[in-house]
């Protein structure tokens, strides 16, 4: 689901040394064996046949792993409740708009001060066009979508280490490294260096293709011109009537894209998960949780605090503490329970499961993560730079910049994601911070891209991942170990109880992951009801 932690070799950044070494074949099989790049492997909706002879099923947490299970498992004919610990819907699929508070873990508060119509979605943003289950939920309950713009080649790209610490466009960063990479190879070509790989045949061809490619002149040489300027953009673009021909812009060096790495932030639009088209629901992430929740809100008991879970032979018994209800702890009883509780939760509530399943729920550390959302007085990004949607890339500690991709070319006010980190030491700097001071920083370290920043910004809200009483965590970090010691435990039921949710699926971190283990779970839950 996301991006480049700060410093030391993450999975991202081994992935993109492999790529760079080894071609880019290599790195899809990284990524698969890493856990991502694999396709959904959703075939549509499940057919669950057999007759459930009345029994019942606790579900325990009301997100998309949660709802997905009631919703399937009452259309089988169970007895489904659900116990939740907020007191709405969607878990990690939720928004903050105007008026909404949030009280993280250390007890800061927070209200949301947007104005009315704006949003940021603190958790899942964007759902890539091969999550088949995530769209197809969407589709039957009628969640309209729209695009979401992950590739802006309008949109920044900024290092600290490189052009004076000025911004770059992406469109000139790609087009000019992608230039001069082309007339080297091109140079290699016609020099005979790569006559022991190249056959003489293909020669001609990849010359041409380079030349197409890396927009490179009759001479093979990338050069300041009109013909790199229609990809590039130009320093001043064409116009009508008299003195209107288009002057093209001069090329970023090479060895300054090399040097400031600039080129890196390049993956993040070419990896599979990130590739067009990316879609976001129309007025908020949370309009799926709403649209579950349409379906089996009338199952779900909100404000319930699980805080033991016991099995034994005949059923499952657990214990929450009802936030509406009585001071003294409640209990439910079901034949069955699928728990959905994140595992850094779950790992602190007294669980009735065997040795290897309570292994692996201690085992799997959560990705540190933080976003910022920041109202400015106005849509500066559209009206002074022509950023309409799209994402902005640093290496300050913000990571990034999101534009909304939303309600285009509109005056007034408007909201941008203002940092999102993922992993790496300043997310645990940022998570250690008060909301106030993060709002602060991200617009501090904003104001490198965007000047304008100090005099537009009017609020701001943050969340800390690791700070949220729901989960604790962004989202499950597994690594290859783990995942061969602890995943087929985690996975197998135990007694009368399962788990699901994104940290039991090779998808973690993505809503997909939720709802396809919601779905082999339960299949699972169900083939052995039935045979009982
Ligand atoms: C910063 C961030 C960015 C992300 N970006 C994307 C993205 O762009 N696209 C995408 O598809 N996915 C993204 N994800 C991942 C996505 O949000 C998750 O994979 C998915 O929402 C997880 O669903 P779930 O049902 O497994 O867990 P959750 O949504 O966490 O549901 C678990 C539920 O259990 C409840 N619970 C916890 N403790 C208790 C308790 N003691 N008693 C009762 N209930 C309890 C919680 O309140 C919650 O409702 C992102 C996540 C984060 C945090």
């Amino acid at each position: 689901m996301q991006q480049q932690p700060a410093s030391s070799v993450s999975r991202r950044d081994l992935l993109s040394l492999i790529g760079t070494v080894a071609g880019s074949a290599a790195m899809y099989h990284a990524m698969t064996s890493l856990g991502f790049a694999t396709e959904s492997a959703y075939k549509g909706p499940i057919k669950l046949n057999g007759d459930p002879k009345g029994a019942s099923v606790l579900i325990l947490g009301a997100g998309l792993a949660g709802m997905t299970a009631a919703f399937e498992l009452r259309k089988a004919g169970y007895k489904v409740e659900v116990l939740e610990f907020n007191d709405r819907p969607g878990g990690r699929n939720w928004t903050l708009r105007g008026g909404d508070t949030f009280t993280e873990l250390g007890g800061a508060k927070q209200t949301c001060e947007f104005e009315n119509g704006l949003y940021i979605n603190p958790g899942p943003w964007r759902i890539p066009y091969h999550h088949h289950a995530v769209l197809d939920y969407c589709k039957r309950f009628g969640v309209a979508l729209e695009p979401f713009i992950q590739l802006n080649h309008n949109a920044l790209l900024h290092s600290t280490n490189g052009f004076d610490g000025q911004p770059q466009r992406i469109r000139e960063v790609k087009t000019d490294f992608q230039g001069q990479v082309s007339e080297l190879l091109a140079k290699a070509t016609q020099q005979g260096k790569l006559d022991d790989a190249v056959s003489k045949e293909d020669k001609e061809i990849l010359l041409q293709a380079l030349k197409a490619w890396g927009a490179l002149d009759a001479n093979y040489a990338y050069k300041a011109n009109l013909i790199s300027g229609d990809f590039r953009g130009f320093a001043r673009d064409p116009g009508g009537g008299l003195g209107a021909a288009p002057t093209p812009g001069i090329p970023l060096a090479l060895s300054d894209i090399l040097k400031s790495q600039l080129w890196r932030n390049l993956q993040n639009f070419a990896l599979y998960e990130f590739q067009t088209t990316m879609f976001q629901p129309v007025g908020g992430m949370d309009m799926i949780g709403k649209a579950f929740a349409k379906e089996v809100g009338s199952l779900i008991k909100y404000n319930a605090k699980v805080i033991r879970i016991q099995q034994n032979e005949r059923g499952v018994t657990v214990t929450y503490q009802d936030g509406n209800g009585p001071a003294a702890p409640q209990q439910a009883k079901a034949d069955w329970c699928i728990c959905t509780i994140p595992l850094p939760v779950l790992s602190q509530i007294e669980t009735d499961v065997g040795a290897r399943l309570k292994a692996a729920i201690d085992a799997v550390p959560y990705a540190a993560s933080i976003k910022v959302g920041l109202q400015f007085k106005r849509r500066f990004w559209e009206e002074d730079e022509a950023i309409y949607g799209g994402i902005s890339y640093t290496n300050l500690p913000i990571r990034q910049i999101s534009y909304p991709s939303t309600a285009y070319n509109h005056s007034g006010r408007g909201v941008l994601l203002g940092a999102y980190l993922y992993g790496g030491p300043n997310s645990y700097e940022f998570t250690a911070m008060t909301p106030r001071q993060r709002v602060e920083h991200a617009v501090e370290y904003g104001s490198r891209l965007h000047p304008q920043y100090k005099a537009e910004f009017e609020n701001g809200i943050s969340v800390a991942w690791h700070r949220v009483p729901f989960t604790l965590g962004c989202a499950a970090s597994w690594n290859d170990k783990m995942r061969q010691e602890h995943y087929d435990n985690l996975c197998q039921m135990d007694g009368r109880i399962v788990l699901a949710g994104e940290h039991a699926s090779y998808l973690p971190a993505w809503m997909e992951g939720a709802i396809l283990s919601s779905l082999d779970a339960i299949s699972r839950l169900h083939e052995r009801v039935v045979k009982a």
